[in-house]
């Protein structure tokens, strides 16, 4: 078993029963403290009694009354009356048990000097054995002390009686007999009441630190519940607040896919009206066109934001041109900024040649367009900037407008994902607030930092770097695949469309038409392997992935166990994880993500069946 030092066991001189030293200047504090309303209490009746038994003296031994009483009212009862009156003093503390050994043996020199005249009375022994039991049990003497003043006493009584009255030797032995015996008694008796009032004390201490120690503790239980209540309740309004956010986020998301729905279904409505002038009927297509686009958006950005917070979302390095890609950009927005009284530029400062990035090229491609969209969208005048410039080893690229600005206080949490839907926004625009945060994972995911400086009603600047190795290439030789204008095919193309769902299916068959011979259709998988095995010439099968009974992937494995030959492209949704890798390994030849875009799927045509 350990032993705690708590339990230690009392340290104490054996013969004198005192501490060490800071227990015992406690102890005698104390014990002086306690003690003395009984010393005075005893001194008082100590005081009375020896002054009481005088009477006794002009009784037993009228011849040497005078004397005794001498010894008694003039010498005796003076010093304990003055040490009885110097207890009142502050003074008293340092020295009382000096005093009441004094006193003592000043009582016991009295009554031996009777004794030692008297020999034959027993008024004064029994005296004698009063002195000795107020010395070891009532005035509160100590046992070492007490020992002192008992033994001192019987040897003045003993040099006394021999040497001054001679007392005869029979009386001597008889007297010291009990003398000796009152000595031992007492010194045995006040060991251990002295023992046992230390013990007392020390256990008393003991409990007192136990007790600290408990209260501490207590104490420091209390400030960790409270601690632990605190980070709860962080926890707790942590929890409130995303909950809050994801619900305003949810509500925001539903105003944002109802409001293109709104615009899709009620202009196809309108398209049905009759009467319609041609330009009528483009404008509301147009509109139609538009609403679709930015629904389309939206749910590419949830599907990315989701497939980011589980960590999905891959990387595919390669050398990728940043002049290129700024000019690209360029390009393709330049129209925009144009029509809205715009003026859109681009700053590549490295040459060509040197302007290359191990990146991932889609990736930088999504957050340049996400920036220059914003610009955009939250600019209605003056110019905007693409562009960027060498850090160290980074670059740092920029995009740079002169519209409405970012109010400092919202510079962190732009970036964050739901806080667009949160914050009560005079200047939010459509859009579900999701676009930086997305920008802001990838431009971590590719190694850099993002960062915003903008002041109000003068402009934003997004800035974000990029590591930059430079890898020197000759001549970049990029060979980009265009859907030609002429559609002319190997031969007219039998394609066999499998799909449950009537508006898609309907889609495909519009775009393939100027291709195909015959169409046939499928609703579900087992129906696509049947026309298959029907028509072993079919050239091209349009695969839904989900359909009913079967899906895609599973048909197209039952396929291809007759037939190697046809052409299957899976249709999937929105490039959710891994659906590249699902389609080959299933055996389809490619896959095409929906909604099918015009363009995609024509190139995709002319790389499988082009002249
Ligand atoms: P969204 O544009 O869909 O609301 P973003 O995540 O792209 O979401 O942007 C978040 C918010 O940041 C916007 O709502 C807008 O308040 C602010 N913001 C972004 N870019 C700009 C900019 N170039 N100028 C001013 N404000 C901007």
């Amino acid at each position: 078993m350990i032993q705690d030092p708590t339990y230690a066991s009392m340290n104490y001189n054996k013969i004198t029963l005192a501490f060490s030293e800071v227990n015992e200047h406690l102890f005698l504090k104390k014990y002086f403290s306690d003690s003395i309303f009984q010393f005075r209490v005893a001194f008082i009746l100590v005081i009375f009694l020896y002054g009481s038994f005088g009477y006794l003296d002009s009784q037993v031994i009228p011849e040497y009354a005078t004397a005794f009483h001498a010894i008694r009212f003039l010498f005796v009862i003076p010093i304990l009356s003055i040490v009885f009156l110097l207890s009142f003093t502050r003074l008293f503390q340092k020295v009382w048990q000096a005093l009441l050994l004094i006193s003592v043996v000043a009582g016991g020199f009295g009554i031996s000097i009777m004794t030692m005249f008297a020999p034959e009375n027993y008024t004064y022994y029994a005296g004698m054995m009063l002195v000795f039991s107020a010395g070891y049990f009532f005035i509160k003497l100590r046992f070492f002390l007490a020992t002192i003043a008992g033994w001192s006493i019987l040897l003045i009584y003993n040099i006394g009686a021999i040497y001054y009255t001679h007392t005869p030797d029979e009386l001597l032995i008889n007297n010291n007999f009990f003398f000796i015996s009152a000595n031992l008694i007492g010194m045995f008796a006040a060991y251990n009441i002295e023992y046992y009032t230390r013990r007392n004390f020390f256990l008393s201490q003991k409990l007192d630190n136990e007790r600290l120690l408990v209260l501490d503790a207590n104490k420091n239980l209390e400030r960790t519940v409270e601690e632990r209540t605190k980070e709860l309740l962080k926890a707790k309004e942590q929890a409130e607040e995303s909950d809050r956010l994801k619900s305003a986020f949810l509500a925001n998301m539903s105003h944002e896919i109802r409001t293109p729905m709104n615009g899709i279904l009620g202009f196809a409505e309108l398209l049905k009206e009759p009467g319609l002038t041609g330009e009528e009927q483009q404008d509301y297509i147009r509109i139609i066109e538009k609403s679709g686009a930015r629904m389309l958006n939206i749910i590419n950005d949830i599907v990315d934001i989701s497939k980011i917070e589980a960590g999905l979302m891959k990387l595919e390095i390669q050398e990728s041109n940043i002049n290129e890609q700024i000019q690209d950009i360029y390009t393709f927005f330049k129209p925009e900024v144009e029509a809205k009284g715009m003026i859109l530029s681009f700053n590549t400062p490295l040459p060509t040649k040197e302007a290359i990035l191990k990146t991932d090229r889609e990736k930088v491609y999504a957050i340049l367009t996400n920036l220059v969209k914003n610009a955009i969208k939250y600019s209605n005048t003056g110019t905007i900037e693409i562009g960027y410039s060498k850090r160290d080893s980074d670059l740092e690229f920029y995009v740079k407008d002169t519209g409405i600005g970012i109010p400092n206080d919202r510079h962190g949490a732009i970036f964050e994902r739901f806080i667009q839907a949160d914050i009560p926004d005079e200047w939010a625009q459509q859009g579900a607030g999701l676009g930086l945060s997305i920008t802001k994972a990838y431009v971590e995911m590719l190694g850099g930092k993002i960062r915003v400086a903008s002041q109000v009603g003068v402009g934003s600047t997004f800035y974000f770097t990029l590591p930059y190795n430079a890898v020197l290439i000759n001549e970049p030789v990029i060979q980009q695949i265009v859907p030609s204008d002429n559609n002319d095919l190997i031969r007219k193309l039998k394609i066999l469309i499998a799909e449950d769902d009537k508006v898609s299916e309907m889609l495909i068959d519009k775009t393939l038409k100027t291709f195909g011979k015959e169409i046939i259709k499928a609703r579900t998988g087992v129906e696509a392997i049947e026309a298959c095995k029907k028509n072993p010439d079919i050239d091209l099968v349009m695969m839904d992935i989900r359909m009913p009974d079967m899906g895609g992937y599973d048909a197209t494995r039952q396929i291809r166990k007759f037939n190697k030959e046809v052409v299957i492209i899976a249709q999937t949704a929105h490039g959710l994880y891994g659906d590249r890798e699902k389609a080959i390994e299933a055996g389809c030849n490619d896959y095409i993500a929906k909604p099918i875009n015009k363009a995609e799927l024509l190139l995709l045509i002319q790389k499988y069946f082009h002249k």
